[in-house]
């Protein structure tokens, strides 16, 4: 080797070495596809039954999650992992959507009425400043079955939303493996009801101590497939618009890693519908929002796990886990 092409390879050497050290590139390197594809298949089996919120099902998955977090090795937020709470409405004949208010119920208890008990899931690292708080949060329930369709009577929800729970639960392991704690409380919520009109996240809003301690929320909803087939690597990017920095973190985050994404920035004064993102955008918190649109399988049961995007929905976990990055360690956004 000549001595100047040895001079290249001991500063790569030392170059390559430290960037591995980096606790971020740390936590990057965890993130792969064939965790995606655990998780994701194991939720959007048959057996799981579409996970139905109230049912079977969804106690099931709220269960498994459970364990992947304790095997992952995040703490509970409270003393359990489980946030459990009730939605009420009156007898199917008449309309009326869920409530998990406690003045509705209370309208709605003086009649005929169902209850569905449901679950949200929370775990939480703890950051060195535990006054601040973000959550990273996806919900795990879906459409459940209806035996009356012929053929295919299950709706797995592969993409809605086994994708975005596959999602946190990356997010949180890519947390443990940079070693380095955060300056912020990083919370990682699995919010059941979503289906059922955003039913876990409403609860949990309304019901959270240190809500005004909480400084921004990223959201999962379907992030696993191409609406066009010519633009694998699309995927939208919705933001509250006061947070601009929020927009020039993936941009940048996407050229420094060369991550295989092309998104849809999408700016939003008031991200109040859509998904999870709409309780905490209803209580002034700044939201990010990643989704890949709707598409032919979209609430019927052909969303499945065989139609996903599996090297999309990694390019997504990685970029994400750098946006929670930056929201749990950055001092202004
Ligand atoms: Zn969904």
């Amino acid at each position: 080797m000549k001595k100047y092409n040895l001079l290249v390879f001991v500063f790569s050497c030392i170059a390559t070495t430290l960037f591995a050290q980096m606790p971020v590139e740390k936590g990057l390197k965890s993130i792969n596809r064939l965790s995606a594809e655990a998780y994701i298949q194991f939720l959007a089996d048959d057996e799981l039954q579409g996970r139905e919120a109230g049912q079977h099902g969804a106690n099931l998955a709220s269960s498994y999650i459970v364990s992947c977090l304790k095997v992952i090795g995040i703490p509970s937020l409270g003393e359990d992992y489980y946030q459990p709470f009730e939605a009420y409405r009156k007898e199917r004949q008449r309309k009326g959507r869920l409530e998990v208010n406690p003045d509705s119920i209370a309208i709605i208890k003086k009649g005929v009425h169902q209850r569905y008990d449901m679950r949200n899931v929370l775990g939480m690292i703890p950051g060195k400043n535990s006054d601040e708080y973000v959550i990273v949060g996806a919900h795990f329930d879906h459409l459940g079955m209806d035996p009356m369709l012929h053929g295919d009577h299950i709706y797995n929800g592969a993409d809605d939303n086994a994708s975005g729970v596959s999602a946190v639960l990356q997010i949180a392991k890519a947390f443990v493996e940079t070693g380095k704690q955060p300056e912020r409380n990083v919370i990682f919520a699995f919010w059941d009801g979503e289906e059922k009109g955003l039913l876990g996240s409403k609860y949990f809003v309304q019901n959270c101590s240190f809500i005004k301690d909480i400084k921004g929320y990223l959201n999962f909803d379907m992030i696993g497939r191409n609406n066009k087939q010519e633009q694998p690597k699309h995927v939208v990017y919705f933001y509250t618009e006061a947070n601009q920095s929020f927009g020039k973190w993936l941009r940048e985050d996407i050229k420094k890693y060369n991550l295989q994404l092309e998104p849809d920035y999408r700016p939003w004064d008031k991200p109040l519908s859509g998904s999870d993102n709409a309780s905490f955008a209803s209580v002034g918190i700044p939201v990010i929002w990643y989704h890949t649109d709707g598409h032919p399988d979209y609430h019927l049961p052909s969303d499945e796990s065989s139609r996903l995007n599996w090297d999309k929905i990694v390019e997504i976990t990685k970029a994400s886990f750098l946006n929670a990055w930056n929201l749990a360690n950055e001092k202004d956004y």
